[in-house]
């Protein structure tokens, strides 16, 4: 038995950001992280857009809306005065169509409700930042405080702020059986024991939870994120473009992502799929989950919970390049199906959870404690951004 002050289970960014926050607090306290890959960055942690949002869409008072924004201004000082890559860009929202004038009313109320920067173009002036932007309307949200970051480089900083605190993190580490009563892990390296064992588990975590016997009204819900990659070098955007999305769905629409090596990508799709970890074919598909998965899938159609089945039909026409193209050509232009070929490598899956009894994807982080475990379930984005506030958020509601 393996006894330590306290224990994470799962090493992406918010494990990691957890374990971290932790040894601020308690410098000479043995924390230990356990981790199922080889690395940190296997899942949504190295598979995301790398944008540090500013905490506009999210509604005032919600946790997503505090812990984004205080989040995103300690993920951008941490990125600074460690010299990592930062793209101080800014984002421009661009309405896609003429419906979309009164969500772009509301994001601007939520945002200035939520105290974040936003300015309000005409579409010459947004020309002005990003010539690429398509402003059909004439009307262009602009939120300066937007940036990008390398999310590998970042989580494996964080990793070495944890090691060098003294914090033990072990690979090819499953956290299997968990008593919550007596704060115990089963792994394939040991049996670890800790008065604080916290479940950050991403597309895992409502499983690590119920396996420490936690009763939620959740189930699970994993939503692929599929990019497109301009194939040309030389294309440059200097501004994130994102549409201004549809608020009756709990994604943010294709929108414009570059990177600290200058490609320039598009996307990511939403599309239900029944595997966690199904990143291409059918790997990452368990059988059980993928029939229970599976199930609920074509529930959710049938009663379009969600406007899943609106969704559903929107990410079709993102099969074929032609499609993407059109849905981009409403923000941005001077981008066609010759210029963007599928990124294989660049291909995310969301931890979303579903509420049962509300018949509803949750939209908000959620963290229950029970006994000596806390669970981080639904760490959907912007938890990337977040991670900084939200490994104190956690820490602040131990018992
Ligand atoms: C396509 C896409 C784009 C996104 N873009 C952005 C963005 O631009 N900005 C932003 O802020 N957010 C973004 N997000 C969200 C962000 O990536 C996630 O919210 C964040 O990475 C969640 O971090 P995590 O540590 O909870 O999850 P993960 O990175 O999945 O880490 C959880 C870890 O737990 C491990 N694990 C699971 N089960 C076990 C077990 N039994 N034992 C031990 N370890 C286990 C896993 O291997 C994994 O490494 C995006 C997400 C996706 C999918």
């Amino acid at each position: 038995m393996n006894t330590c002050d306290l224990v994470v289970i799962g090493g992406g960014v918010v494990g990691l950001t957890i374990a971290r926050e932790w040894l601020l607090r308690y410098p000479k306290s043995d924390v230990v992280v356990l981790e199922k890959e080889q690395n940190s960055v296997a899942h949504g942690s190295g598979r995301n857009s790398g944008v540090v949002h500013s905490g506009i869409y999210y509604t005032e008072g919600s946790l997503r809306a505090q812990l984004c924004v205080s989040g995103c201004q300690l993920m951008r000082d941490y990125v600074s005065e460690r010299g990592l890559w930062i793209d101080n860009c800014g984002k421009l929202l661009v309405p896609p169509s003429e419906s979309a004038l009164g969500s772009m009313q509301v994001l601007l109320d939520r945002g200035r409700a939520n105290g974040v920067e936003i300015h309000q173009l005409t579409g010459k002036e947004a020309l002005e930042l990003e010539p690429h932007v398509n402003p059909q309307f004439d009307q262009v949200l602009f939120v300066p405080i937007t940036s990008v970051v390398n999310p590998k480089e970042v989580v494996e900083r964080i990793k070495k702020d944890v090691i060098e605190a003294g914090g033990v993190i072990h690979y090819n580490a499953s956290a299997g059986s968990i008593d919550s009563k007596c704060g115990t892990v089963q792994t394939s390296v040991g049996t670890f024991e800790s008065p604080t064992v916290v479940n950050a588990a991403g597309l895992f975590a409502d499983q690590v939870a119920k396996r420490a016997g936690l009763k939620t009204r959740y189930s699970f819900q994993p939503f692929k994120g599929k990019y497109w990659k301009h194939k040309n070098t030389h294309f440059k955007m200097r501004r994130l473009v994102y549409p201004v999305p549809d608020l009756d769905l709990p994604f943010l629409g294709v929108h414009t992502a570059h990177n600290s090596h200058g490609e320039v990508y598009f996307g990511p799709s939403s599309t239900p799929v029944i595997g966690r970890e199904n990143y291409k074919g059918l790997q990452g598909i368990s059988w059980l989950d993928g029939l229970s998965l599976s199930a609920s899938i074509v529930k959710k159609l049938l009663h379009n919970t969600n406007g899943l089945r609106t969704l559903a039909l929107r990410e079709m026409k993102l099969v074929r390049l032609k499609g993407v193209c059109n849905e981009l050509s409403k923000i941005i232009s001077g981008v066609g199906p010759d210029d963007l070929e599928r990124s294989l490598a660049k291909v995310g899956i969301r931890s979303q959870i579903f509420d049962a009894d509300r018949q509803h994807l949750v939209n908000d982080f959620v963290v229950l404690q029970d006994d000596k475990t806390i669970h981080v379930l639904n760490a959907i984005s912007p938890a990337f951004t977040a991670s900084f506030a939200f490994a104190r958020y956690v820490l602040d509601q131990q018992k």
